[in-house]
């Protein structure tokens, strides 16, 4: 058994996961954002409560919101500051005693759907969160290529232009957190979708409202999905000219929309050289326990 944990921004999913990704003991605590200290007694409790179920050399392994960087291990970019900088599977380690694997929550996600998921059996898998942000991950092989950087798979950054063939002149570039202005991820995730549908309309709407509106053919919020998939699906299709996956999961809030998927993926092989016949797209099958289960494989 391995201690497995999901550590978002809010909170910390964290769990005992067997060989067969079989999940145990399951616990969630809010996120100790700024204090290091509280930030190692989460895992120091969680290990003390389950010691007798785990080897002295059995890992923890945890997918994080922030980019481990390959070499130094450091995180470079993290919602969580008392992370930031830190080599923190090292640090961990040296805490707790035992190793530590630390692996991005999209390249987990994107793992475990691998592995376990919807894209088992698949050599390349492209996946794709649409939740807050725009997030991804690359799979080959089974494994995850992160690069040079650690930032394999990040395709919701760097300035795009947003027309789409039908929509009434141009979005603005919008502030991404990135730094940068007009990134994907400011209209590509679910967030974006609101501030499309407020800028299209001038009116505020849920992320689920505005796809249970389009899926019952409402006006403005098919007038909003229709913008958003074509800015959507025309990069997600440069990404999958340049990396031939053959199965692209989708996780994230946005996946619970069975026909925004749909339309992404209508769209995405339309945009392709050579578009597969079958649907491309597949909503996460693993769902909340993809980060877990991803987790885990990171420690293989
Ligand atoms: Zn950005």
């Amino acid at each position: 058994m391995r201690i497995c944990a999901d550590v978002g921004g809010s909170f910390v999913d964290i769990a005992m996961v067997g060989a067969d990704a079989s999940i145990h003991h399951r616990a969630k605590f809010p996120t100790p954002t700024r204090d290091w200290g509280a930030f190692v007694d989460v895992f120091r409790q969680f290990q003390h409560s389950h010691a007798d179920k785990m080897a002295p050399d059995d890992p923890i392994s945890m997918a994080i919101a922030g980019l481990p960087a390959p070499d130094s291990g450091r995180i470079i970019s993290a919602n969580i500051e008392c992370t930031r900088g830190r080599r923190l599977a090292h640090d961990l380690s040296e805490e707790l005693g035992r190793p530590v694997f630390v692996i991005n929550d999209a390249d987990a996600f994107v793992l475990g759907e691998a592995r376990l998921g919807v894209a088992k059996g698949h050599r390349r898998v492209f996946g794709i969160i649409l939740g807050t942000g725009v997030g991804g991950g690359v799979i080959e092989d089974g494994r995850v290529v992160t690069g040079a950087h650690g930032i394999g798979g990040e395709w919701g950054h760097g300035q795009i232009i947003f027309p789409s063939p039908t929509m009434p002149g141009a979005v603005p570039l919008f502030q991404c957190g990135c730094g940068r202005m007009g990134c994907l991820d400011t209209v590509g995730s679910a967030r974006g979708l609101e501030r499309l549908h407020q800028f299209l309309h001038d009116e505020k709407a849920s992320s689920n409202e505005i796809t249970s509106g389009f899926a019952a053919a409402a006006p403005k919020a098919a007038a909003t999905v229709q913008y958003f998939t074509d800015i959507l699906a025309g990069v997600l299709s440069v990404v999958l000219n340049s990396f031939p996956a053959t199965i692209v999961p989708v996780g994230g809030g946005l996946s619970n929309s069975a026909e925004l998927i749909a339309e992404i993926d209508r769209k995405v092989r339309i945009n392709m050289l050579d578009a597969p016949d079958e649907p491309i797209l597949a909503a996460t099958r693993l769902g909340g326990d993809a980060g877990l289960i991803g987790a885990y494989f990171a420690a293989d």
